[in-house]
């Protein structure tokens, strides 16, 4: 039942993390270094979207200084890497080609995982082909602190948890260690609920806007590239 994780070893392990970076923030670097740890990964790939599907028509950044602040923020840390595969592919970014793409150009022994946010997770029925998705690859979704209401807590009561019931396919079963839910034909769906930092892009855009720091919020190279570039006024 369980596809996952008992036949591979932890250097076989990937996370891929999509997202608009606009800018990455040391939420998504807080998470990603967690999420690394406790999955035993050997490496956690950041996938920047070029237009994402449901930010179309709302202003987004240049994917060319977006990659560039992801370059700088994830130089030096070990195991965080960069794909520009979303960029590089005309069109929106579909989750569901990005996956495609990394598990036909991935070896057969490298267990691939996809890493999101409550948020994200709880917005999949407007993706492409999301029950694909299901299929296709096990879930990795994070608690997202001070996003509410309260998204799971253990137990299976909350919001993720009637989600994944309900709306995804109500033969998910609740592991008794309340980490994972398990699915006869689809892949696992991985609950992390360690706390993260309460930051988003938002928020930082609108600090810069406003001349508020954003110091602590982003490292200290991407702080000086969006001063530097003027992002965000
Ligand atoms: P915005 O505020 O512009 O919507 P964001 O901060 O949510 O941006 P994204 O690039 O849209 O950042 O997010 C990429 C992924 O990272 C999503 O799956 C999102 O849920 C997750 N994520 C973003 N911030 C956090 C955080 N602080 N803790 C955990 N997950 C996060």
């Amino acid at each position: 039942m369980k596809k996952d994780f008992e036949n591979h070893t932890p250097k076989n392990r990937v996370g891929l993390f999509g997202g608009t970076f606009d800018p990455v923030h040391q939420g998504h670097l807080t998470a990603a270094e967690k999420v690394k740890n406790a999955f035993a990964m050997k490496a956690v790939v950041f996938i920047p979207s070029a237009v994402p599907p449901h930010k179309e028509g709302d202003r987004v950044t240049r994917a060319a200084d977006r990659l560039a602040m992801l370059q700088l923020a994830v130089t030096g840390r070990a195991g965080f890497s960069i794909s520009d595969c979303e960029i590089r592919r005309p069109g929106p970014s579909y989750t569901i080609d990005t996956i495609r793409f990394f598990k036909e150009n991935t070896p057969g022994d490298t267990r691939l995982y996809w890493i999101m946010g409550h948020d994200a997770f709880l917005e999949m029925p407007t993706w492409k082909a999301y029950r694909e998705i299901l299929a296709q690859i096990p879930l990795i979704v994070m608690h997202r602190s001070g996003i509410e209401p309260p998204s799971m807590p253990s137990s299976g009561g909350g919001r993720v948890e009637m989600f994944i019931v309900q709306e995804l396919s109500s033969n998910y079963r609740l592991l008794e260690d309340d980490s994972c839910y398990v699915h006869p034909s689809l892949y696992p769906v991985h609950l992390f609920r360690d706390p993260l930092p309460e930051i988003s892009a938002t928020q930082i855009r609108k600090n810069v806007k406003t001349g508020k720091r954003i110091r602590n919020m982003v490292p200290g190279a991407v702080e000086a590239y969006i001063l530097e570039k003027g992002l965000y006024r």
